[in-house]
């Protein structure tokens, strides 16, 4: 006899969405490594004193664990706001597990059958997933040879192919360009739908935020992350400023109760040390500058990155340069146009084992380069 869990059935045995056959699940490979520069995480871990802070946090929640937790995220919300600053309160403010389920929540509520959303390629690997997963037609633009969107191009397609959804990632994943809010304004002028920047990195950059456009523009989403800067990734936090009747309608769409009592309180604590939190935020840019310079040394082609990661390349098989890396135990991402590869800003330590890595890489075995 056996388990039910080992019958053998497979994927292709069950009544799968059709548009779901043959999907695989994303995800960047998670292996266990020395050295992880793959998934554009803040390498320092809360203090030992904040880490205190957030154990305390989490017990005294405990008396309540019984309770279904604070539906609307009042107190949370109001310490993101604060965060944000620009004049916003609370109800300028959602927040949900990771930017990832704010714009599942931004395409169910303004996406779905029918409609579409637009982004410029290369962009972040999950907007084609969103949109499959609420039936949103995915429409890309291209970005420029040097990784910009080209606004003259993208105001003349907003207005003959009316998205319902636009979404800007700035600075982008995976290339680090910027886009400036008066690019980003001229958008907004020209689409009567929803234009979401999805600012994740923001904190990294030196450009002004679009929450800076909010008064003028209430179909703008400004999508943030405690994720990356912020050192929470483990904390599933992310968040968006907008027009409160933006908020009203996200809240339509969201599940009930879909941000834990757990999650609440740590991020709660987490916010009550940002400067703690975000403390090592210019050292990781220098960090990714000493960097980007050092490979340009030796002739290979970096992007120009106003975040914590940059591309890297061009390789004829980049493949088998991210596995060299591998060999040595420093693991990079393989994303982004053709023959790049992308690394993140990690401590001191681990950047001088991934440049190692990568000299003894390119001495060993030769790499064909393509040259720009
Ligand atoms: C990492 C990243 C996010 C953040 O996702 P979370 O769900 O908040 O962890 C959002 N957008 C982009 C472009 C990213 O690279």
């Amino acid at each position: 006899m056996s388990a039910p869990g080992t019958r053998a059935i497979t994927l292709a045995d069950l009544p799968l969405r059709p548009e779901l056959r043959g999907e695989e699940p994303y995800g960047a490979p998670q292996l266990d490594v020395p050295v992880c520069l793959n998934v554009n995480e803040n390498p320092y871990p809360p203090s030992p004193s904040l880490r205190e802070h957030m154990g305390q946090a989490v017990a005294g929640l405990g008396e309540r664990l019984n309770r279904y937790p604070d539906r609307e995220a009042v107190t949370l919300r109001t310490k993101l706001a604060d965060y944000l600053g620009h004049g916003l309160t609370y109800e300028n403010v959602w927040a949900a597990n990771g930017s990832n389920e704010i714009m599942v929540q931004i395409l169910q509520a303004f996406g779905g059958p029918e409609r579409s959303v637009l982004t410029f390629t290369p962009s972040y690997s999950m907007y084609p997933e969103y949109a499959r997963d609420t039936h949103t037609r995915y429409v890309t633009a291209p970005r420029t040879l040097d990784f910009r969107v080209d606004v003259d191009a993208a105001v003349a397609l907003i207005a003959s192919s009316r998205p319902d959804v636009v979404v800007v990632a700035t600075p982008n994943n995976p290339t680090g360009t910027v886009t400036e809010p008066s690019d980003i304004a001229r958008i907004l002028e020209v689409t009567s739908g929803i234009v979401v920047v999805d600012e994740a990195y923001q904190e990294f950059s030196s450009a002004p935020s679009c929450l800076e456009l909010l008064p003028d523009y209430p179909r703008l989403i400004v999508s943030r992350t405690m994720s990356k800067a912020f050192a929470f990734a483990g904390g599933r936090l992310g968040y968006a400023g907008a027009n409160p009747s933006i908020v009203d309608a996200l809240r339509i769409v969201r599940l009930p109760y879909h941000l834990s009592g757990l999650t609440q309180v740590v991020a709660c604590v987490a916010l009550d040390h940002a400067d703690e939190l975000l403390s090592q935020v210019a050292h990781l840019r220098d960090v990714r500058d000493a960097s980007m310079a050092r490979l340009r040394e030796v002739g290979l082609d970096v992007v120009n990155s106003a975040s914590n990661f940059y591309l890297f390349g061009r390789f004829a098989d980049r493949h088998a340069v991210w596995q060299g890396l591998l060999d040595q135990g420093v693991l990079v991402r393989e994303t982004g146009p053709d023959g790049y590869l992308r690394v993140c800003a990690g401590t001191d330590e681990e950047m001088e084992r991934f440049h190692l890595g990568l000299e003894r890489v390119l001495d060993k075995a030769r790499h064909e380069r393509i040259v720009p």
